[in-house]
């Protein structure tokens, strides 16, 4: 008996990307691999075996996503980390469903009591939102244009965006 040995043929491409970190602006330039090989164990979804094709097709794809997604340095990531293990949140349904078990439906909470609903869903949304994405709080202009894009993408109360804009700055 003789042992076989299969030696795989590995496809690779490799991506590169530079920018500036979203949360600091620190400047980066990277460079990654993405690689896979052509085997019989290597399928498509529907159980054949990838081809070349198939397999240049997916790698560009994740070349593709993967230059395209910023990069946050190692301090900001960190930073990240530490929010999301407060249960901070830049995600608007995960922020009002924690919103919502603590004092029930937030279209409620505006009509009988806007003053808990301004401090608890807008400033604090807009706060854990920014402080997650790690905006530049002292560049006020970008910080009120962001602001204006979460408010209309949450479909807050129109009426009280300014005063929703208030409530953040006071908090
Ligand atoms: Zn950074």
């Amino acid at each position: 008996m003789m042992d076989v040995h299969y030696k795989f043929r590995a496809v690779k491409r490799t991506a590169t990307k530079s920018g500036k970190c979203p949360g600091c602006g620190k400047r980066y330039r990277l460079q990654r691999t993405f690689e896979q090989t052509i085997n019989p164990y290597n399928r498509l979804p529907d159980g054949t075996p990838k081809s070349m094709e198939d397999i240049v097709r997916e790698l560009t794809a994740e070349c593709i996503a993967w230059r395209d997604r910023p990069e946050y340095c190692g301090a900001c990531r960190e930073l990240r980390e530490q929010m999301k293990a407060m249960g901070w949140t830049s995600d608007w349904p995960t922020f009002c469903a924690k919103v919502e078990s603590i004092f029930g439906p937030i279209e409620g909470l505006l009509e009988t009591a806007p003053e808990v609903y301004l401090h608890m869903v807008v400033a604090h949304g807009f706060s854990e939102y920014s402080h997650v994405l790690l905006l530049d709080y002292k560049d006020q202009v970008k910080l009120r244009a962001a602001f204006d894009e979460w408010y209309t993408a949450a479909e807050l109360a129109p009426a009280l965006r300014e005063e929703g804009w208030d409530a953040f700055l006071a908090d």
